[in-house]
């Protein structure tokens, strides 16, 4: 099942694609828990552990032949979540590692992108002429549904709530000067609008296991990346367990599983579209600022 957030009138709202029809998520929780704070984004959902099919599903029976809590489809939406913290997997597909002559890792490569980068879907990603290459990377995002810490890999899907699309958008030439200094990554992977993020969010339970989905790019509808998360090098348990031995991971906290091949240059005036056929298309234009 999706779930989104949309603008509906005044209001920004959380829907959940119920099929045949889509439901008001915020006014059906509101009703049904007598709560009193509306939820907002789906950070909401997963930070109070309602991020699961169990809870839709209630919501879902709850609204059943009340029109009230029912919403026409959604032709836009906004940015679905405001992760606590997102943590990268670099050099994760092993095309992708060998496009930059880099060397094979041995355990992932993290890093972290700042959540105030995010923007959401078909909002600009700004560049300048001093960022020098600007490149896409599509990847698919993990959204963290239960605070994990030294979690046993076997076991990751018991700290997987949903998945999302996240284009890591990167200042490749800053990157390679900073690596050649000997210095952090933080600059290329953390200018403004850097990190596009959704168009919605598919609960964990309607992507099976293990993980096989296909994560494409199109830059102005030419396909520039096109792989499957089967060809990760670290799989998503591997890459959680390396994460939370040495950070806990919250509810709401975003993962980026790295990019496969084909990462290109971006430019003024380009649409560059993160596309996986059971999550929707996450398009950005690219804008110079
Ligand atoms: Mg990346």
């Amino acid at each position: 099942m999706k779930i989104a957030v949309v603008s509906h009138g005044d209001e920004t709202i959380v829907v959940a694609d119920c099929g045949a029809y889509w439901i008001n998520v915020t006014r059906a929780d509101l009703a049904y828990s007598g709560g009193d704070a509306p939820l907002s984004s789906v950070s909401d959902l997963v930070e109070s552990g309602l991020l699961t099919a169990a809870y839709i599903e209630e919501l879902k029976v709850f609204t059943l032949a009340k029109d009230e809590f029912k919403v026409s489809a959604p032709e836009a939406f906004l940015q679905p979540l405001y992760p606590g913290k997102i943590v990268a997997v670099g050099r994760n597909y092993k095309a992708h590692v060998e496009e930059f002559d880099n060397k094979m890792p041995t355990e992932p490569t993290l890093f972290c992108k700042r959540p105030d980068a995010c923007v959401g879907p078909d909002e600009a990603i700004e560049v300048q002429d001093w960022y020098g290459r600007v490149d896409h990377e599509g990847e698919l995002a993990v959204v963290i549904g239960k605070r994990a810490k030294d979690i046993d890999a076997a076991k990751v899907q018991d700290y997987i709530a949903g998945y999302t699309l996240l284009n890591d958008v990167t200042a490749r030439e800053l990157q390679k000067a900073d690596i050649a200094q000997g210095n952090p990554w933080f600059r290329a992977k953390n200018l403004d609008t850097f990190c596009p993020i959704g168009p919605v969010v598919v609960l964990a339970e309607d992507l099976g296991w293990p993980l096989e989905v296909d994560i494409a790019v199109e830059v102005n509808g030419e396909t520039r990346q096109s792989s499957n998360t089967r060809k990760f090098i670290f799989s998503l348990g591997e890459q959680l367990a390396a994460i939370t031995r040495f950070m806990t991971l919250e509810p709401g906290d975003v993962v980026a599983t790295g990019t496969p091949e084909g990462v290109s240059p971006l430019h003024d005036g380009d649409v560059v579209s993160v596309m996986c056929p059971e999550i929707g298309v996450l398009s950005n234009p690219v804008k110079q600022a």
